[in-house]
């Protein structure tokens, strides 16, 4: 085995946005010790971050995702002061639609949402087709248009401007992969990378987004993370609607305005498993089956739209209860873990490498209490249940 090369007090595996916001805030809780990102692709082309649609919400169920979404929106609000470039924020809100079935549960997340400050109007179908023209509500038994807030940002500018902040902050950038662990008494003492070098580290951070299951295996744990395809398709539109929010249908079809046309995707037709990590061609079949004939239903302007193209990220996905994981890998003393967001990462990375990063440098969350999102939940086969994961 290889001697060990150089030693960092902290070596975070993965440095997309959640690696990159846990050593960004490492700092700004005045850790002053030796930081290393590892990272296999630094031109993050098949990092979820890069390939999602980064849209921020506040339409959770759940007070803790509502909580996480709205700290870290005041991080995206004030990322030009800090960073001197624009987080890319258009906040444009996302229109939620439920059926008479979906009623009762936009009505309870509704409460939840206006309890933690969220600015939602909910509305039945006349005054929801008042203050969106463009919108078909016939078969609707209500609406909830985010007020503010709500939209959708840029990741690459954010990724950007927060690794260079990272590098300025001395932290080491270093190209490879994970590959294995050196693991004694439940300690991680090193990281090994591809091309065979060992680095020592005081704590190992698991940043990998899809392929955080995969990595953990590598130490002996065992986290329910995967990859799970999800196919985004860009259109235009002679006759664009105005002013769209990002808008879920019933079916979980979803669309949002970008640049002069529109993304839009769909929730897999059925039960889907992990995707084959190598795997980015989109599913195209699933325009015209899935996505095309409800926005057509939906927003009667999109009967005549021309699909320019696809592309497929994989969502990080946590098999055990589609919520993040944010603390110690069970068994582990100085192991942590940050991902399992499920597709609501991005506007979440902000408040989770926060709270990582205060566990780590404090002892203890200070800020947003990620309690409920304790890795230690699987074991005690504790799910936190959240009925909006779009
Ligand atoms: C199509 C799509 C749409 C989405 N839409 C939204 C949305 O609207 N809103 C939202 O909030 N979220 C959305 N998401 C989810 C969001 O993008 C992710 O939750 C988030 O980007 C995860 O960030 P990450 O840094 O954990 O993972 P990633 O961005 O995947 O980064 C992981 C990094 O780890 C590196 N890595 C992996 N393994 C190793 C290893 N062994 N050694 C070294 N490096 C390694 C990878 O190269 C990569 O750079 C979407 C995702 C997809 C795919």
């Amino acid at each position: 085995m290889d001697a060990i090369s150089r030693k960092f007090d902290i070596v975070i595996i993965g440095g997309a946005i959640m690696g990159a916001l846990t050593a960004f805030f490492l700092r700004e809780e005045g850790f002053a010790g030796s930081i290393a990102i590892v990272e296999r692709d630094r031109s993050y082309g098949q990092a979820a971050t890069a390939l999602s649609a980064a849209g921020i919400r506040q339409q959770f169920s759940t007070p803790e995702n509502i909580r996480l979404s709205r700290a870290s929106l005041a991080f995206y609000r004030d990322f030009e002061r800090r960073f001197g470039v624009p987080a890319g924020f258009v906040e444009q809100g996302y229109l939620l639609l439920a059926s008479q079935s979906g009623l009762a549960a936009l009505k309870t997340n509704y409460r939840a949402q206006i309890e933690e400050g969220a600015e939602i109007a909910l509305e039945e179908p006349q005054a929801l087709a008042r203050r969106h023209p463009w919108l078909n509500v016939e078969d609707i038994a209500a609406g909830a248009t985010g007020l503010s807030g709500e939209g959708w940002f840029d990741p690459w500018s954010v990724l950007g401007a927060v690794n260079r902040h990272n590098r300025e902050h001395g932290v080491v950038f270093i190209d490879g992969e994970a590959t294995g662990f050196d693991v004694s008494g439940g300690r991680i003492d090193a990281v090994s990378c591809t091309d065979g070098e060992r680095i020592g580290c005081g704590i190992a951070i698991n940043a990998t987004g899809p392929n955080a299951g995969v990595v953990a295996e590598l130490a002996g744990a065992d986290l329910p993370v995967e990859p799970r395809k999800r196919t985004v398709f860009r259109f235009t539109c002679p006759h664009p609607p105005g002013n769209m929010p990002l808008t879920a249908d019933l079916s979980g079809v979803w669309v949002r305005p970008e640049g002069e046309g529109f993304i839009a995707g769909a929730p897999p037709p059925n039960e889907d498993g992990p995707a084959d990590p190598a795997d980015f061609d989109p599913d195209y079949a699933l325009f015209e089956e899935a996505v095309w004939p409800v926005l057509a239903h939906r927003v009667p302007a999109f009967e005549a739209i021309r699909m320019t193209g696809a592309w497929a990220g994989h969502y990080d996905y946590n098999r055990f209860d589609q919520n993040a994981l944010i603390g110690a890998v069970p068994g582990f003393d100085n192991f942590f873990v940050i991902g399992g967001f499920s597709g609501h990462g991005v506007q979440q990375a902000p408040a989770a490498g926060r709270a990582l990063a205060e566990l780590i440098a404090r002892g203890a969350f200070r800020t947003i209490d990620c309690a409920a999102f304790s890795p230690a939940r699987i074991l005690a086969g504790r799910r936190l249940t959240e009925r909006n994961v779009i």
